[in-house]
């Protein structure tokens, strides 16, 4: 286990502090880590650090033998109420009420505080935005806090009461045969506090449905099946409990001419079989606009052209994929007669020996082959 740390560091205080400042270092502590404020993941325990360390220096009784014994004092500082060992009226008289409900009326009554959940919406971007990111806007629909009554449920003007049943615990003891057990409380459903006059804008549920369009930055290379996460823009939380996350799942639009392989793009091009043979430049599609392209002579159907950084930005880190030119030959079809007349006198040249061992090298072996087989 680590090494507790001296509470008159943990509050930032000297030892000889007097009661006022200590008073004060330990609302500033306490203001600045309180899990709500505050989103490092260590904040909550360093919230609960700060706490045990006030009531043990706000005793004076505490605080005596913690000078003369540190935290090794014989008997410990435990013992006092609530969950931080002291009892809520330290704590409220050092906030006031207001922002003692606010920051600790979920501790004090026994941690109710009900994180909201939290909420998923799918987002279509087109590769375009993949390649270039940038801020999208995403509307939908989640439980807020009630404006009218922020969230109290209570109408404005009034405010919820103590519950009488449990004496504002949210927990009262049954019986069950021999054994006594705690349970939460039927009249509050665990709350503490019953609403005598409801908020109308809510009904006293303490939220509301709400609309919210939210601006959400596209990272660039971002792929189908990545999900984006806004923290606290999930549904609301419920007595002091946090918001939860909203996560944008994205979704990649099909493009009508590239197909996505990791960082890489791949296109296929048609080229004619004359361009093929003789070579050519070609112009195809690049998500920058048109690029010109040259297609050596010879090529053959299938082959692919490489075009170094003209893929998508890749998501951690610099430079970009590749986009793979694949061209496909495309055999004539439909001749003219004209046509017809050429490629057949085209042809008659392959059929000469010598014509066919260099235009035609494939098909030359393939026939070969196929008369020290069969004859
Ligand atoms: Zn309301
Ligand atoms: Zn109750």
């Amino acid at each position: 286990m680590a090494e507790k740390q001296d509470y008159y560091e943990l509050l930032g205080v000297a030892r000889d502090v007097d009661a006022e400042a200590l008073k004060k270092a330990f609302r500033k502590k306490a203001m600045q880590l309180h899990p709500d404020r505050n989103a490092d993941p260590d904040a909550e325990e360093q919230f609960k650090a700060v706490n045990e360390a006030y009531a043990v220096l706000s005793d004076p009784e505490k605080r005596a033998r913690y000078d003369r014994f540190g935290h090794d004092a014989p008997g410990g500082f435990g013992g006092g109420q609530g969950p931080f060992g002291f009892d809520p009226d330290t704590v409220r008289d050092v906030f006031g009420g207001d922002l003692f409900e606010q920051l600790f009326g979920a501790f004090f009554r026994g941690g109710r505080a009900r994180h909201g959940r939290d909420l998923q919406v799918p987002m279509t971007v087109t590769l375009d935005e993949v390649a270039r990111g940038g801020d999208r806007s995403v509307t939908f629909t989640r439980r807020g806090a009630c404006d009218t009554c922020d969230g109290s449920g209570a109408a404005p003007g009034t405010r919820p009461v103590r519950c009488d049943t449990c004496g504002g615990m949210g927990q009262v003891r049954v019986r069950a045969g021999f054994v006594a057990m705690l349970q939460a409380c039927p009249d509050c459903r665990g709350q503490g506090t019953r609403i005598t006059s409801p908020c109308p804008a809510c009904r006293g549920a303490g939220q509301v449905s709400e609309e919210v369009t939210l601006k959400v930055p596209v990272p660039p290379g971002i792929a189908t099946g990545h999900k984006l996460r806004l923290d606290g823009e999930g549904h609301a939380g419920q007595d002091a409990g946090l918001a939860g996350d909203l996560y944008v799942q994205i979704e990649v639009e099909p493009h009508p001419f590239f197909e996505r392989r990791g960082d890489d793009l791949v296109c296929e091009v048609p080229i004619s079989f004359p361009q093929a043979a003789l070579g050519a430049t070609i112009e195809v599609p690049t998500l920058d606009g048109k690029a010109r392209v040259k297609v050596p002579s010879g090529t053959q159907s299938g082959k692919t052209l490489r075009l170094r950084g003209k893929g998508l930005p890749l998501v951690r880190g610099r430079g970009a994929g590749d986009q793979l030119v694949k061209l496909q030959i495309e055999t004539p079809q439909n001749l003219t007669a004209k046509q017809r007349e050429l490629l057949e006198a085209f042809e008659d040249t392959l059929e000469a020996d010598e014509g066919a061992t260099a235009a035609a090298p494939r098909r030359k072996g393939f026939l070969e082959k196929l008369k020290e087989l069969f004859d």
